[in-house]
């Protein structure tokens, strides 16, 4: 079997699973709430080639925070502020997995490496004049009410909200290709990706956080991905969230998942853009969309947990 027979396993991994709900999201918070899925990633690194992406928005929320409370030095946009995530999440995955990795053993080391991703956007976006992001910590009604930026009501409460603009393609996609080639897990699209324009033959930072499941989905299609699994803080996506008659689904098609956003099940901001983003993978010729718990990682690529999104059967 040479490497190009050995699928690949794409994970995107949660921000809010980084930092679960309620906790302040201390580094030692962070280091271990990685280690559970990043051993399971390790062990499926046996029979899979494997990207990492990554969300960022309690840690770029928290970034933004820290630097209104100081007047002592020049403010950094959102930009770079998300280049800074990649590089402090980067930095915990990459060290946590070569842990995990290590204790499979020698002959399971594999090369590892994070790498900055810009991911770009148009700058027409009409999500530019309507922020729906949330990130950093969840606020106080009263808090959110007081606060001169927009804030809006999640299913976690009260958070910030900044600009998301869908991303149109990854820049490093061929980079990434030849990292997956050579055998490399990559760690990559943090964040979302640094958000960038065309700007003639540049490119400019623009102030925004992408959704990095939506990230996560273009780079699995410009990736050549064959499972694109979200690995989030709940067991996968419920019908009637929240209420009296929750129920997980497990196995759904494109278009019955997107009626079920259409009738609100999977609002815009958390569960709306991962079936959103798994149903875009599986338009542009993917194989399957699997949205799970961090916990539950290896067990839905077993089938056996979590939602599995498939495309629509052939007319
Ligand atoms: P992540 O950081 O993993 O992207 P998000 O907060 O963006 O996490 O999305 C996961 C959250 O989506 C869950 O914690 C849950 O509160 C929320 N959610 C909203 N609707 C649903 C649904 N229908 N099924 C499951 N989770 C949902
Ligand atoms: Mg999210």
């Amino acid at each position: 079997m040479t490497a190009a027979d050995i699928p690949i396993l794409l994970v995107a991994l949660g921000g809010n699973a980084l930092i679960r709900k309620g906790q302040p999201g201390t580094v030692e918070e962070q280091f271990k709430n990685l280690r559970p899925p990043l051993r399971q990633i390790a062990r499926l690194s046996r029979n899979w080639r494997i990207l990492i992406t990554h969300g960022n928005g309690p840690q770029v929320g928290n970034l933004l925070l820290q630097q209104e409370c100081c007047d002592a030095v020049p403010k950094l946009p959102l930009e770079i502020l998300v280049a800074q995530t990649q590089g402090q999440i980067g930095y915990m995955i990459e060290s946590s997995l070569d842990s995990e990795l290590m204790k499979l053993g020698k002959r399971f080391q594999k090369p590892l490496v994070s790498l900055l991703t810009y991911v770009v956007v148009d700058a027409d976006d009409p999500a530019f004049a309507r922020p729906t992001k949330p990130i950093g910590p969840v606020l106080s009604a009263r808090q959110a009410g007081n606060l001169p930026y927009p804030t809006r009501k999640t299913a976690k409460g009260w958070r910030r909200v900044v600009a998301s603009p869908e991303p149109l393609t990854v820049i490093e996609k061929h980079e990434i290709r030849r990292l997956i080639e050579m055998d490399f897990i990559v760690i990559c699209c943090g964040g979302g990706g640094i958000p960038v324009i065309r700007s003639g033959r540049a490119f400019d930072g623009v102030d925004a956080v992408i959704d990095k499941d939506l990230a996560s989905a273009r780079l699995s299609a410009e990736a050549g991905v064959d499972t694109f699994l979200i690995a989030t803080d709940v067991a996968g996506a419920y019908l009637d969230y929240g209420g009296r008659n929750q129920r997980l689904l497990r196995t759904t098609t494109v278009s019955e998942a997107l009626a079920y956003t259409r009738r609100g099940h999977f609002p815009p901001g958390s569960m709306g853009p991962k079936v959103e983003a798994a149903a875009a993978f599986l338009k542009a010729g993917g194989r399957q969309a699997l949205i799970t718990s961090i916990n539950a990682i290896e067990e839905a690529v077993a089938g056996r947990a979590g939602t599995r999104i498939v495309p629509d059967p052939a007319v």
